[in-house]
This record gives structure tokens, C-alpha cells and sequence, in this order.
């Protein structure tokens, strides 16, 4: 079923207060497989809501507004509301008992205008809500549906998880399931071109490609009348999808790689260290944002300067002086210097140009990549060209997670394609 959700205030148009009701709402809803066609934001005006209401109805089947419940003049979504759905308001006594409820528990008296919350229109189903003073509700008419929701987000969702949802839900005739999967070493565009066999012409599961962050994800849907039959159309597509793509899939649910490199590690009972330049721990804060990391990471060294790199993990200092710290043979050096230094069976360093300019004629996002493994270490080269130094930053710890765990799945891939070579004597 088609989904539009008008949110209304003029706040919201002068940018005062950021929509995050509709935010929320096409979340909750994309998830349990309605399809949010529209977002609206009208202003505190009844003729542009009207307007506005009549259109997402004839577009969408349901059409949820969020704000204009509350007692002042100014709100008027649900007088708008039953006009359009040719209804009529009353005074609903439960309404007005669980407000007079309210004032008296707040030992406040009830101002004259409180009592128009109390307002229904004729037909509704009411949703009490006992997170604030509004009641919501929903209204059906000619297989159209209108759901009300109060402004206040810490309300709208306190009613959408209270009542909205299990009446959406029984809207719903079919059951939903889906599954995300991420991949790391295939572009989007070369994802789709590998699985165009299986897009082209699927109406369900349905297979929709996203890029984000450097990494490419998939969301694989079905809409079956239960969720055992959806369940098992998902996953015989996944299999499918499995046998095309899956040397780039590192998790079947939607996990990030940092908490996969860290379940990895800790499966295979591998310990990991960390040698960071340019991006100053935040490759150490990655790693320990996952609950458990401590079985696998013990250690890691934030080695800014020149300096840092030769005292603490023993780069050579000649190799320095000549060729500055943003260099391969600097990076693998940092990698064997922690891996030494620590006892960890993998290690990762990064030495580069955050940005956002250039620096001594490296593109700014330019890094290399150390990484030791056991007794052998490697170095990547990552490609810089953007003046931005928080992306930058993020592609950088990204290429360290990367690394990392092409190291533990043990991707032959990724050994062929970058130089891995014996650990060299010397600079220890
Ligand atoms: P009230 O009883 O408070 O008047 P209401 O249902 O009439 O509730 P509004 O007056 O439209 O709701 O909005 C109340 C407050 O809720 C706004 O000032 C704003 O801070 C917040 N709000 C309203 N709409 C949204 C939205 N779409 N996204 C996020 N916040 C919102
Ligand atoms: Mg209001």
C-alpha cells in the first residue's frame, strides 16, 4: 500500500524545527513494507492543508499527518481532517474524562480551549494518548485512510508504538521480510551490471541497491501473505545473490564492518593492533565502539609526528629524512613496528593527507595502508582527490577496516593484488 505524510507547521517551512516526524514515520513504515510515495510540509493554514490532503489521497491509499492536534487556534488538522473525509466533529466524553484526568492529576485547571482536544471526528478510530494531551486517531473512507498524529515527537511516536502500528499493521494484507546485505570491494554500478540478470523484471523479492560510504549494500524484500513464505523467497534469492557476489559480501545482516572484523577476530581467536597517523584513533574508537573488542584489541599507538613513528615503533629514521612520513615503506614499517611492539597477529597503520588541501604534492585523502600479518606485512595505496578532510578521515579508517579483514578472511584476492612480502630485517 502507498504511503504520503504531511507534516504540518509553519515552523517546520521557516526551518525552525526539522521534520523528523516524517523521518521517523517512513522508517517505521518502509520496514514493515508500505511504500512511502510522498513527503509534505504544509503550513498552519487551512486551505493549503485541504489542498494538500486531498492530493495525497488521491495519490496514496494512506496518508499520515503529523501536528495541529493541540488546543490553539492555529491548530486546525483535525477540523480540516474530517471535512475531507465529510465527517463531522463531536465531543468524545472519553476523550474529554481522560482529559480532565490529566489537568486534575497535574492539579491544573483546564483552560476553555482543552476542551476542543476533546473534538473527534464522527466515524474515527480514537488512539488514547497518554503521552501528552491530544488524542490521535485515524479515519477511514472509500478504502482511503487518514492517521493523525500529534506534533511533539516524543508523542507521535509514543502513539505510533502504542496504536498506529497495530492498526497499520492490520492494514497491511501482506507480510514483510527482508534482509540487508553489505559488500566491500564492488561498486554499485558494477554490483547492479553482475545482478541485472536478477533485477530485470523482478517484481518480488525485490532487490534495491544502495550506495553508502564507500560500501555497497542490498536490500532483498518479499511481500507473501505470511512471513514464512516471504522468509523463504528472501533467502532463495540471497542464494542466488550468494552465487554471483558472494566472494564481496562480508555480513547477510546489515552488520557493519567493524562489528563483523571484530566477531571475525574474535572466532578465529586473532589479536589485533593499531598505528595511526592522519587519523589520530579514530580507527581505535571504530574498533572499540563493539561491545567485545577487548578480546581482540589489546593496544594501539597514535603516532602523529615524525618523531612518534621512530621512537615508538621504530621506523627507521634515515628512511624518514628521506622520504617524509607519507610514504609506503613508512607505513609498512609502522605496521611492523606495532605488530612488534604489541604481539598482535595483525597490524594496521595509516600515514597520509587528511586535507582538506594539498600537501607536498599529494592530493589531499592520499594515505598509505601498513599492515602486518604473522610474519608478513603489506602496503595499499589509497587514492586521494577530495578537499575534505572528515570524509577523508572516514575513507581511511574504512580502508584500515578493509584491510583488516581481508587479512582475517584470509582473501586470496587481496593478496594477489597488493605487494605482501616477508617482514625485511633491519629496521627492527
Ligand atoms: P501541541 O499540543 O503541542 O500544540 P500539536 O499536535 O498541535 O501539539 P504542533 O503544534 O504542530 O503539534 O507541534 C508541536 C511541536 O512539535 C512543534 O513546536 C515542534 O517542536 C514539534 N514538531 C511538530 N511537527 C514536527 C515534525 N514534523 N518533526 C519534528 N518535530 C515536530
Ligand atoms: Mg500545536
Amino acid at each position: 500500500m502507498n504511503v504520503s505524510i504531511i507534516a504540518v507547521g509553519t515552523e517546520l517551512l521557516f526551518g525552525q524545527v526539522v521534520n523528523t516526524n516524517a523521518a521517523f514515520l517512513s522508517e517505521k513504515l518502509n520496514h514493515m513494507g508500505f511504500n512511502v510515495m510522498y513527503h509534505h510540509v504544509v503550513g498552519d493554514n487551512p486551505r493549503r492543508l485541504e489542498q494538500t490532503l486531498r492530493a495525497a489521497l488521491e495519490e496514496t491509499d494512506i496518508v499520515l499527518l503529523t501536528g495541529g492536534l493541540g488546543p490553539t487556534q492555529d491548530d486546525l488538522t483535525k477540523e480540516t481532517v474530517a471535512k475531507v473525509f465529510g465527517s463531522e466533529l463531536y465531543l468524545d466524553e472519553s476523550c474529554l474524562a481522560e482529559l480532565k484526568a490529566i489537568f486534575e492529576t497535574r492539579h491544573r485547571k483546564m483552560a476553555e480551549n482543552n476542551v476542543k482536544q476533546a473534538y473527534i471526528p464522527s466515524g474515527a478510530t480514537i488512539f488514547h494518548n497518554k503521552s501528552g494531551t491530544a488524542p490521535a486517531f485515524a479515519i477511514e473512507k472509500d478504502g482511503k485512510y487518514a492517521i493523525c498524529f500529534p506534533g511533539p515527537p516524543r508523542e507521535m511516536k509514543w502513539v505510533y508504538e502504542h496504536c498506529a502500528k497495530d492498526y497499520l499493521e492490520g492494514l497491511m494484507h501482506k507480510r514483510m521480510y527482508y534482509k540487508v546485505i553489505r559488500t566491500i570491494g564492488i561498486g554499485e554500478s558494477d554490483m547492479e551490471m553482475v545482478l541485472m540478470p536478477l533485477i530485470d523484471g523482478q517484481t518480488d523479492p525485490t532487490i534495491a541497491t544502495y550506495a553508502k560510504e564507500g560500501e555497497c549494500s542490498l536490500r532483498v524484500a518479499s511481500q507473501r501473505a505470511t512471513i514464512e513464505e516471504a522468509k523463504a523467497a528472501v533467502d532463495e534469492m540471497i542464494g542466488k545473490i550468494d552465487a554471483l557476489i558472494g566472494k564481496y559480501i562480508y555480513s547477510y545482516d546489515d552488520e557493519e564492518l567493524k562489528e563483523v572484523v571484530v566477531h571475525l577476530l574474535t572466532d578465529k581467536k586473532l589479536t589485533l593492533t593499531s598505528a595511526e597517523s592522519c587519523t589520530g584513533g579514530m580507527f581505535a574508537a571504530a574498533i572499540t565502539d563493539v561491545a567485545g573488542a577487548s578480546e581482540v584489541y589489546k593496544r594501539g599507538a597514535v603516532v602523529y609526528s615524525a618523531e612518534a613513528k621512530i621512537d615508538m615503533l621504530g621506523v627507521d629514521p634515515a628512511l624518514v629524512e628521506c622520504v617524509g612520513v607519507v610514504d609506503p615503506e613508512v607505513a609498512r614499517q609502522m605496521a611492523e613496528g606495532a605488530a612488534r611492539t604489541s604481539g598482535a597477529d595483525i597490524a594496521v597503520a595509516v600515514t597520509g593527507f587528511a586535507g582538506p588541501s594539498a600537501d607536498e604534492g599529494f592530493e589531499p585523502g592520499t594515505a598509505y595502508i601498513g599492515f602486518a600479518y604473522h610474519d608478513r606485512s603489506g602496503v595499499i595505496r589509497v587514492m586521494g582527490g577530495r578537499p575534505d578532510r572528515k570524509w577523508n578521515r572516514n575513507n581511511f579508517v574504512l580502508w584500515m577496516l578493509r584491510t583488516v579483514y581481508n587479512l582475517a578472511v584470509e582473501n586470496e584476492d587481496f593478496f594477489a593484488r597488493y605487494e605482501f612480502v616477508e617482514n625485511r630485517d633491519g629496521h627492527a
